[in-house]
């Protein structure tokens, strides 16, 4: 569904992402494992358009999306989840989720917004019990599932997630990512970025390890899961 060719990728000095290539196919949960400072926001990043590419390729259904503005990606069907959620605190949960569907309200698509909007408050009761309240005063996790919340209100087929698990309690994870499975049973596109890689591993079904802005291999998840460099470098084995 997905496919980088050699993207390479700065903030104005030395490239930062350097030859990135990999595949995200249609209807897996797909991660990109990585220490600190590995590349893994930078690649997020400029998959939804917020950092041009310096060369390489990115297609999207075999389209060039590269150059595309971070809302004409949206518009085709790529959200992203930040790091650090950055849900708008000072408003209520509804008002975020509207935020995540003006696109459809802009463009008169009513009854679809209403659909996802049904569809998020379905999928997290607990944004439906807290809808009139500041999304500043929900927990750390409740707010990472207003911030997917959002993402899933632009009608996405692929869905970005940076660092999901940031600051947040085991069970809380195991929650977040039990949805994020439920997402892809029903035909989302998933790929994320993730430090935690023995939480991602068991909910991907393949992934890639990214090292100083290079991709370091990549396989299923049961792959990586026996490779021993990664399980030295990110399980602890
Ligand atoms: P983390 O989990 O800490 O976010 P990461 O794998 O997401 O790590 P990046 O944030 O993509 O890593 O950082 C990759 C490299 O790019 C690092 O060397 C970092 O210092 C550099 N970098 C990140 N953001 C910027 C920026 N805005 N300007 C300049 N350099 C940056």
């Amino acid at each position: 569904m997905l496919e980088l060719s050699q993207v390479c990728a700065s903030y104005g000095g030395p490239d930062v992402l350097e030859d990135v290539s990999f595949r995200v196919p249609q209807g897996a949960v797909c991660c990109l494992l990585g220490a600190n400072g590995a590349g893994k926001s930078t690649t997020m990043r400029t998959l939804a358009g917020l950092l041009r590419p310096v060369r390489g390729s990115i297609r999207l259904e075999g389209e060039e999306i590269g150059s595309l503005t971070a809302e004409a990606i949206v518009a085709r069907g790529m959200v992203l989840v930040p790091e650090g959620r950055r849900v708008f605190t000072p408003l209520t949960v509804r008002d975020n989720l509207e935020m995540g569907g003006y696109r459809l309200l802009r463009a008169r698509r009513h009854a679809e917004f209403r659909r996802n909007l049904e569809h998020v408050l379905t999928l997290f009761p607990r944004l439906a019990e807290r809808a009139g309240q500041a999304a500043g005063t929900l927990s750390g996790g409740e707010q990472q599932m207003l911030a997917i919340g959002r993402a899933l209100m632009s009608s996405p087929r692929l869905l970005m997630l940076d660092e999901p698990s940031m600051g947040l309690a085991p069970l809380v994870v195991a929650d977040i990512f039990a949805t994020l499975r439920r997402l892809r049973d029903e035909g989302l596109t998933l790929l994320i970025a993730e430090q935690n890689a023995r939480v991602t591993l068991r909910s991907a079904d393949l992934g890639y390890v990214l090292q100083e802005g290079r991709i370091h291999g990549g396989g299923s998840a049961a792959e990586l899961r026996e490779d021993p460099s990664v399980q030295e470098a990110y399980l602890g084995v």
